[in-house]
């Protein structure tokens, strides 16, 4: 319950909070909090001659390290409707239609208390050339055979998404 470990009484009572397996209660209101894995959404922008398309990160956590362009769900929202504005966001570059590839969890940065991430991936076609904005620091497109170093890598979901584009990849190659 990482994310509810600092938690001691009810935001909306402030009476103590009584900890439970997987979540806490409030014994006040009747409140209960969860501890679910937040949502997020990540595009694996493909294009023949040049690759995939990653992010390198201005923001923390995993600052300057390179990541597919993505990021949290909003509440309600569809998977597909965030990916394409989160993309939009982060590249200027509207989505076509969208091949699922995989989803794997990870924690968001290193802190004693991160939050639990579900993360699910897309492989994706793109018109038109991407523009870094929002928290992208730079946009380059890596061939499937130069992709960076595990260690140059944000998260580690990234190099597992990667690994399976790739994987997915290969027959084209021969
Ligand atoms: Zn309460």
């Amino acid at each position: 319950m990482a994310i509810l470990d600092g938690w001691t009484r009810c935001p909306r009572c402030t009476t103590e909070l009584e900890r439970e397996d997987g979540h806490l209660r409030c014994p006040g209101c009747g409140s209960t909090y969860y501890a679910n894995s937040a949502p997020c959404v990540s595009a694996l922008v493909e294009d023949p001659e040049r690759g995939v398309l990653l992010a390198r990160r201005a923001v923390e956590p995993d600052l300057g390290l390179w990541d597919c362009p993505g990021g949290f769900l909003e509440e309600g929202e569809h998977p597909l409707d965030g990916l394409r504005r989160e993309l939009l966001e982060e590249t200027g570059l509207t989505p076509g239609p969208a091949r699922f590839v995989g989803i794997w969890m990870d924690v968001y940065g290193d802190a004693p208390d991160a939050a639990a991430t579900l993360n699910m991936y897309w492989a994706v076609r793109a018109e038109g050339e991407p523009v870094p904005a929002d928290d992208v620091a730079e946009l380059r497109w890596f061939p499937v055979g130069a992709l960076p170093a595990p260690d140059e890598l944000a998260f580690t979901t990234v190099e597992h998404a990667l690994a399976a584009w790739v994987a997915e990849q290969e027959p084209r190659a021969y």
